[in-house]
């Protein structure tokens, strides 16, 4: 697999890092607490698709949810990063889908098991085109959107998150060095919901020509 970021040619996808329960809605959609600090996960690389293409729902799920999220795109190696600095690092932004297989992420939490096998299928993780990150981008003032057949399932901004895109990148770097390439899903707004095969699960970062069109197949 060619590993290069659409729109981002230059970098290879390095580490796929992804931040839990970032909406106190979507929290509260699944009954989970507000963290005080971001839960952190990860993706393997072999979950990427990059632009438009099939996700392939697994067969030990019966439950897989969708999850519009930003996606910030690391240019520089950061370690120990300030808040303050921390958007110094950030090369691109995309809009990207957590697939994210609830009953075995369910599973998990009530065995205090990682989150890996929920999380981390092949196709699990698509990724649109990356836009470059300007001095003019707020990353807090972005607009998501996901309907599947046509239908609005999720809407949000990222105005709504717990942790800041700065947060959540000064506290990565805390513990893992960051490098170009690596990825950070930033974490999803309410309205969850299953695909099945067949559907057509559409997203974008609305203004932008940053968008994915999704064929799930069982
Ligand atoms: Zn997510």
């Amino acid at each position: 697999m060619d590993f290069s970021i659409p729109g981002a040619e230059s970098l290879q996808a390095g580490t796929v890092y992804g931040i839990g329960r970032n909406y106190v809605e979507h929290a509260k959609e699944l009954n989970n607490p507000v963290p005080s600090s971001p839960l952190i996960f990860l993706k393997p690389r072999s979950s990427l698709v990059f632009g438009n293409g099939t996700v392939v729902l697994p067969s030990r799920s019966s439950d897989v949810h969708h999850e519009v999220e930003l996606v910030l795109v690391i240019g520089k190696k950061a370690a120990h990063i300030q808040e303050e600095d921390s958007l110094s690092c950030v090369h691109s932004i995309a809009i990207g889908v957590d697939f994210t297989a609830r009953d075995l992420q369910e599973k998990a939490k009530d065995k205090g098991h990682p989150w890996t096998i929920a999380k981390g299928f092949d196709t699990f993780a698509p990724l649109g085109k990356a836009l470059p990150f300007t001095d003019s981008t707020d990353l807090q003032n972005l607009d998501l959107l996901l309907t599947i057949n046509g239908e609005v399932r999720q809407s949000g901004s990222t105005r709504d998150m717990i942790f800041s895109c700065r947060r959540i990148i000064s506290e990565l770097s805390s513990m893992f060095t960051l490098y170009p390439g690596d990825l950070i899903y930033t974490g999803t707004p309410e309205g969850v919901s299953a695909v099945k095969s067949g559907d057509v699960v559409e997203a974008k970062l609305i203004g932008t020509d940053s968008t994915l069109r999704l064929d799930i197949r069982g």
